[in-house]
C-alpha cells in the first residue's frame, strides 16, 4: 500500500496519517517531522531549514527530495509507506514520480483532506497557543497558507486526472475523519 496524505496546513494531516499507517501497517512518512527533528537536535540540515520553516516558507525541492529518497530505500518501506506532507510542489511531485519508477513502484491513492481556510487559521492559531510551535505565529500561519495555495493546491488536480485523489471532509472529531478515511480507502482500492 502506497499512499499520500494531502490537505492544508492545519487540517490535521499528521494526526490521520498515523491513523492510516497503523490501519494498513505502514510507516507513515511526514517530511515536516524530519525537518523537526533535524532543528531540535541542530544537525546540519536544521540549521539549513530552522530559518525556513519559521517563515512559513518550502525547504528547497533538492534538499526535499533527497531525504525522501533516502528514507524510501529503510527496510520499514519495502511493503508500502503513507507519505504526509510530501509531495508539495510539482518538482517533489515528477521526483517522486521518477523515484518510484526506478523500482517499479506505484502510488495507490491520495487522500486529500479539505476544509475551509479560515476555520483552519483559527485551529492553528489554537494549537500554536498548546503546543508552542515556533512555526506556528500569526504571521507564519498566513504564509504558510498562501504558499500552501500557491504550491501545493494545484497538485491535487494531476492526482485526480491520474484518477487517485480521494477527497474526505477534514473538518470534524478525529474518530469522524478517520472513520471517512477508511470507507473513502476501502471504497477505492477494495
Ligand atoms: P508540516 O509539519 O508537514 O506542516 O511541515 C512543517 C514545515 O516543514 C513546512 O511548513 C515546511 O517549511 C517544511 N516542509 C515539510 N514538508 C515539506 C516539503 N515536502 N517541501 C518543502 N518543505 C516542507
Amino acid at each position: 500500500m502506497r499512499l499520500l496524505i494531502m490537505g492544508p496546513p492545519g487540517v490535521g494531516k499528521g494526526t490521520q496519517a498515523v491513523g492510516i499507517a497503523a490501519h494498513y501497517q505502514i510507516p507513515a512518512i511526514s517530511t515536516g517531522d524530519i525537518f523537526r527533528a533535524n532543528v531540535k537536535n541542530a544537525t546540519e540540515l536544521g540549521k539549513e531549514v530552522s530559518r525556513i520553516m519559521a517563515e512559513g516558507g518550502y525547504v528547497p525541492d533538492e534538499i526535499t527530495n533527497a531525504i525522501v529518497a533516502d528514507r524510501l530505500t529503510e527496510a520499514d518501506a519495502a511493503n508500502g509507506w503513507l507519505l504526509d506532507g510530501y509531495p508539495r510542489t510539482s518538482g517533489q511531485v515528477d521526483a517522486l514520480d521518477a523515484e518510484l519508477a526506478k523500482t517499479g513502484q506505484a502510488i495507490d491513492a491520495v487522500v486529500s483532506l479539505v476544509a475551509d481556510t479560515d476555520v483552519l487559521v483559527d485551529r492553528l492559531l489554537k494549537r500554536a497557543e498548546l503546543e508552542g510551535r515556533a512555526d506556528d505565529n500569526a504571521d507564519t500561519i498566513r504564509r504558510r497558507m498562501e504558499v500552501y495555495t500557491e504550491a501545493t493546491d494545484p497538485l491535487l488536480a494531476t492526482y485526480r486526472d491520474r484518477g487517485l485523489l480521494v477527497e474526505v471532509d477534514g473538518i470534524g472529531t478525529i474518530e469522524e475523519v478517520s472513520a471517512r478515511i477508511t470507507s473513502a480507502l476501502d471504497a477505492k482500492l477494495g
